[in-house]
């Protein structure tokens, strides 16, 4: 019996084989080479991206170089100058429905402190009255913080919000928030535009970027005023 029949029957089989392994082989080395062309353009992309970032965060601090300018300092308003700044003087303009008017001269208290510990301070509130950059507020809610809540710059409209409850304060402590105030309008844009990208880059930002020079200053401001 010869077994030369079935040996031609398993050839064109082989050959079949043959070419399934040849463009498996393909198939598998075109992968390998997708594979090793990604792997290359992973480290190139993230040395582009990390040099723009760099480069973004290099103008930034060039840009914010310049600062804030000049910021005014603070006179003590002690010895006593004949102004209790203990006390509450326009607690009527917490209540609602008190016009702009009447809660505007109910910060003259305030401005006349701050005419003596910061005669800038009290010009800036008083220009910000006469451009009617002045907002006063019943439902303003802020975001729970304290300073939020009781008055805000709007660094967009360039205003001065003012809640109603800030009227419960002592003359002294609404004088202080103010400067509070003052100190966030005179913060550079790039400092804000830093604050802004600290928020892409983490959940909660960054808000001390800014609070921190207006939470200085309104210490400087109650150490003025209260000597403590
Ligand atoms: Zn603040």
């Amino acid at each position: 019996m010869s077994t030369l029949p079935i040996k031609e029957g398993f050839l064109p089989l082989a050959g079949i084989e043959k070419r399934q392994r040849q463009k498996t082989g393909r198939l598998a080395r075109a992968l390998a080479g997708g594979v090793r062309a990604d792997l290359h353009s992973v480290p190139r992309y993230l040395v582009r991206y990390s040099a723009l970032v760099l480069a973004l965060f290099g103008v930034l601090s060039l840009w914010e170089a310049q600062g804030d300018g000049r910021i005014p300092g603070f006179t003590s308003l002690l010895p006593p100058m004949g102004i209790d700044p203990s006390r509450v003087s326009s607690l009527h303009c917490a209540v609602e429905g008190v016009s702009d008017e009447v809660r505007w001269q109910g910060l003259t208290p305030a401005l006349k402190i701050l005419d003596h510990v910061n005669p800038q301070v009290a010009a800036w509130l008083r220009q910000k009255h006469a451009d009617g950059s002045i907002a006063f507020f019943e439902d303003y809610r802020g975001t729970g913080d304290r300073h939020m809540a009781l008055a805000k710059y709007d660094r967009l409209r360039r205003r001065l919000i003012v809640n109603h409850w800030l009227f419960c304060e002592n003359d002294g402590t609404v004088a202080a928030i103010l400067c509070h105030e003052y100190r966030h309008a005179r913060q550079s844009l790039p400092k804000l535009v830093r604050c802004a990208l600290s928020f892409i880059v983490t959940k909660d930002g960054d808000p001390s970027i800014l609070e921190n020079d207006a939470v200085l200053y309104e210490q400087e401001a109650n150490f003025a005023i209260f000597g403590k």
